[in-house]
């Protein structure tokens, strides 16, 4: 089990285009790995590769705690729908903030033995396979949130 560094919002590594993966290696199969453990570790539902530093096309999602998926390479082919709700992000530490995206999505990928499968998404699945193939083309969610960004802890306390 190995925790990487996340990297934090203005970190120049979280703007830039990712390179496509075109084989699986010990390597990549150990960044995998880790990206599991450093997104189970952070209490994320969803990591990118740059966020640990990695300019290649590869995130993890799991929105359940069991039900984990490799994107490679991933393309979202069709949406349809949409909801407006709270994000956060692993690179920008307890902020949220409203950004309205598709209800469903239909995304191919690899997966890690590169073999081509079809995620479908729908709500909070939908919401994480935008935001994490996002980061890899080097969009974080802040730039599409309505309004302002929101301090959780700020928002905790009011509870
Ligand atoms: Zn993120």
């Amino acid at each position: 089990m190995a925790i990487r560094n996340i990297r934090e919002y203005g970190d120049e590594v979280l703007d830039a285009v990712c390179r496509p993966v075109t084989k699986m290696t010990p390597h990549t199969e150990q960044l995998i790995e880790d990206m599991f453990d450093t997104m189970y570790d952070a209490n994320g539902v969803g990591l990118a590769a740059p966020q640990v530093g990695v300019l290649r096309r590869i995130c993890v999602i799991d929105v359940t705690g069991e039900d984990p998926y490799v994107l490679i390479n991933p393309q979202i082919v069709e949406t349809s729908g949409e909801q407006t709700g709270n994000e956060g992000c692993l690179s920008v530490p307890n902020k949220t903030g409203v950004v309205t995206r598709p209800s469903y999505v239909k995304c191919v990928a690899l997966d890690r033995n590169m073999q081509e499968y079809t995620l479908e998404g729908r709500d909070l699945l939908a919401r994480a396979i935008c935001h994490e193939v996002d980061h890899l083309d080097g969009i974080v969610y802040v730039t599409k949130v309505e309004g302002e960004l929101q301090d959780v802890r700020a928002l905790e306390d009011e509870e």
